[in-house]
């Protein structure tokens, strides 16, 4: 690892930062400005005090080069959208109008004109807005935003690198405008997109930039030989361009595979590769190809996705090896460091011991900068920091907290019977029959019922110490009460407790597990202005005890109707949580399917009939390449598996899914070998439930038939309607009738109203059979 000193001094930088400031100060500027509190004047200035303190952070730790243009008031995507005049018409002349008023429109909508469609960026939980382009788009360059911000940052002394969406990546990302055919391929518009970044690169060049940065995470994706030669041709076009600032090309999140050597042989100045190890692939990849004569290297190894700390000498190998690849190796974080929370020191609750393994934004760019001095000083100029990682690593491999010798026993002792349940699907379904006696076409809902600001004071209540324990439950209690007297009278059949005591379906349960950690101020940016904490699996995970046996026995203790027991799945505790690094995925997935194993068994044993396990992020945690596909499949339904099989065959299993389109993981959704799922359909007219048909799925299934995310009420005939369509596809005997999605973002009245017209709907179409 002894990495010799690079010919000139090695420099640092990254591709961004968050944006939400130390006490999320954005979000608050922005709201306040949505009700009318903060002026326009008022908001810009927190803005730019915001990004000027950013920038400071970055250059007094010792990045020599700070991003400009990667903040934002919502999303980066849809900034891209301005800065190209991609509007969408029923917004333009809002914009027209306001700018930033029209900007928000955009993201948000108005009482009569809908926003952009939002999707999740990558395999990350931030949330773009998608750009909706047409065979008439009209681009024209609008470079204000990343002029005024580059201008902010050079007159402030700071060397600066505008960073942008780039072209194919952008194009890429949209889909075909609303009234435009289906088919339309946004990448067709690249010739006329083309010009448009090179209108903005010059103005970013006559403003002061030497560098400018074009993001091309798509570039990490699948792609097809005509997308690839789209990059080929855009990146010749722009590098060819003569008044043009140095550009460099970023990729992260996954491998660039067969783009490459698209991109190590177009007429760019740099390329910025990720280096952590989903991307290891790239270290062989640039050594094929001869690597970057003549370019510069943003070597991104330092995770800008997790929340560890950097093992040093690992990345002052791929470092080192890197020297002879390149002109120039500068040092990075693998992506903007918008994913991870602000500042590790800001928490105060956890364990020093942990305190150590942490690494957030501000800690992750301290270690850029100590490599950066490692790789271009030599590496006896940072003995001292490399002493203490070294240190910290160990304490990290050598805790009880990352190895409990019983868990991993218990892993190690998994066999496949564990993993299978005592029978067959079709002979438990007769079982479950006879068990539960339920009707053809039963209701029942997804979990969560309106999750009231009653609700959210009790816990806050209880958390300031204004209520105590006692009075808490006894709120929680009553809630049950009131939900469970309403299924009943309501006439659902399969009823449930309704989550009051949830302040989130993850968190909930990372509260209750040895191993699992909560943060204070770990707020990473979902979308717009709203941020999640996620919890962050730190070590071995255990259950010391039930975690919803309680309540859920509770509820049925107040009915002779069945109660489902309801548990968060093992693939979405890892999906929206910051995951270990220091095992592979798999194997933590299974730790936590051992304890809701033992959860699902102790819900048995205290009378449930029915348990949901809802797992509705395995869509979105596919990985990025269909390679990679397979192997995770495998786990996730696995572990999934392996949560549920423990039970007897007339126990009923559900899952639930939302979120996502399914069409592709049919199979997948099969070998969870769940008894029930229920899906969001609604709005898609039950396409599920074809795709499922079409699959020969042989389950029952409730697509749902009330679409969750609308304040609409959806009418009896509206949703009888629905469910007539599903019967096209699903025989009577398997379909279930449910909404989309739990109902805690929902009010009671729109709950209680559309409940009712479910299960009118449920009838109506009984009668017809
Ligand atoms: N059981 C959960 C609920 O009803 C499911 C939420 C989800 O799928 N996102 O709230
Ligand atoms: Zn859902």
């Amino acid at each position: 690892m002894t990495a010799k000193p690079a010919a000139a001094a090695a420099r640092s930088t990254v591709h961004g930062y968050p944006r939400q400031g130390p006490n999320r100060e954005l979000k608050k500027a922005i709201e306040g400005y949505w009700k009318g509190r903060v002026s326009t004047a008022a908001l810009e200035e927190t803005a730019r005090d915001l990004r000027r303190s950013n920038w400071q952070q970055l250059a007094e730790a010792g990045i020599h080069e700070v991003p400009t243009g990667d903040f934002s008031y919502y999303d980066h995507v849809l900034d891209t959208s301005v800065m190209v005049g991609a509007l969408p018409s029923r917004h333009r002349a809002a914009v027209e109008a306001d700018a930033l008023a029209g900007y928000f429109a955009m993201a948000r909508g108005t009482q009569d004109v809908a926003p952009l469609e939002m999707t999740k960026w990558f395999d990350t939980n931030y949330h773009y807005l998608v750009p909706e382009l047409g065979p008439g788009t009209v681009f024209t360059a609008d470079s204000t935003k990343q002029v005024t911000e580059l201008k902010e940052a050079l007159a402030l002394g700071h060397t600066a690198r505008p960073v942008l969406v780039g072209p194919i990546t952008y194009l890429l990302l949209a889909k075909p405008a609303p009234g435009v055919a289906p088919g339309f391929d946004p990448l067709t518009l690249l010739d006329r997109l083309l010009p448009v970044y090179a209108e903005v690169l010059a103005d970013l060049r006559a403003a002061g930039a030497d560098w400018v940065q074009l993001d091309e995470p798509a570039l990490v994706q699948d792609r097809t030989p005509a997308e690839l030669n789209a990059a080929e041709r855009a990146y010749r076009d722009l590098g060819t361009l003569t008044d043009r600032p140095k550009l460099l090309v970023a990729s992260y999140f996954d491998r660039l595979g067969e783009a490459l050597p698209v991109l190590a042989k177009a007429p760019v100045d740099g390329l910025a590769l990720d280096f952590t190890d989903a991307a290891a692939a790239n270290l062989d990849a640039l050594a094929a190809v001869g690597g970057l004569p003549g370019k510069r290297l943003v070597a991104g190894v330092v995770n800008g996705r997790n929340i560890w700390i950097n093992d040093f000498e690992k990345s002052l190998t791929i470092l080192g090896t890197l020297l002879g690849l390149a002109d120039r190796v500068d040092v990075a974080s693998s992506c903007s460091l918008l994913h991870v929370p602000l500042d590790s020191s800001a928490e105060r609750d956890i364990d020093p011991q942990i305190h150590r393994w942490l690494a957030f934004a501000r800690q992750k760019t301290s270690e850029i900068v100590t490599l950066a001095r490692g790789l271009g000083e030599g590496t006896d100029t940072i003995a001292a920091e490399l002493a203490a990682n070294r240190a910290d690593l160990a304490s990290r491999a050598g805790s009880a907290l990352t190895r409990d010798p019983a868990v991993r026993a218990r892993v190690a002792g998994v066999t496949d019977t564990d993993g299978r349940r005592s029978q067959p699907y079709a002979e438990r379904a007769v079982a479950q029959r006879a068990h539960l006696g339920l009707p053809l076409l039963p209701t029942t809902t997804i979990g969560s019922f309106p999750q009231t600001t009653e609700l959210r004071t009790a816990r806050a209540d209880l958390r300031r110490g204004r209520i105590d324990t006692a009075a808490y439950e006894e709120r929680i209690k009553a809630e049950i009460q009131e939900v469970i007297a309403f299924q009943e009278k309501t006439g659902i059949d399969v009823l449930v407790h309704g989550e009051p005591e949830r302040n989130d379906m993850v968190q909930y349960f990372a509260e209750q597990l040895t191993g699992y950690l909560a943060t204070q101020h770990g707020w990473v940016q979902s979308y717009g202005t709203r941020y999640v904490r996620p919890p962050i699996l730190a070590g071995d995970i255990s259950r010391p005890e039930p975690m919803t046996v309680r309540w859920t026995s509770y509820a049925q203790s107040l009915t002779g109707r069945p109660v489902k027991g309801m548990l968060t799945g093992p693939v979405t505790m890892l999906a929206w949580s910051f995951v270990r690094d220091d095992q592979p995925l798999g194997d933590t997935a299974r730790q936590v399917a051992l304890a809701l194993r033992d959860e699902v068994n102790d819900l048995e044993n205290a009378g449930s009939s029915v348990i949901q396990v809802d797992e509705p992020a395995l869509r979105e945690t596919l990985p990025l390449r269909s390679a990679d596909h397979a192997d995770y499949l495998a786990w996730a339904t696995e572990s999934f598996r392996l949560a549920t099989s423990g039970v007897r065959p007339d126990t009923q299993i559900h899952t639930h899914m939302c979120y996502a389109e399914f069409g592709d993981i049919v199979q997948a959704i099969d070998d969870l070998d769940a008894d029930v799922i229920s899906l969001e359909a609604a709005r898609s007219h039950m396409q599920v439930a074809r795709e499922l048909a079409e699959h020969g799925y042989p389950r029952e299934a409730g697509p749902g038939v009330y679409d969750i995310h609308s304040p609409r009420i959806p009418g009896v005939s509206e949703a009888a309607d629905l469910l007539r369509k599903g019967l096209q596809a699903i025989p009577a005997e398997r379909l279930w009738v449910n909404p989309d999605c739990g109902l805690k973002t929902r009010d009671w009245p729109e709950t209680r109203a559309s409940l009712e017209n479910l299960v009118a709907a449920a009838r109506e179409v009984r009668s017809e059979l």
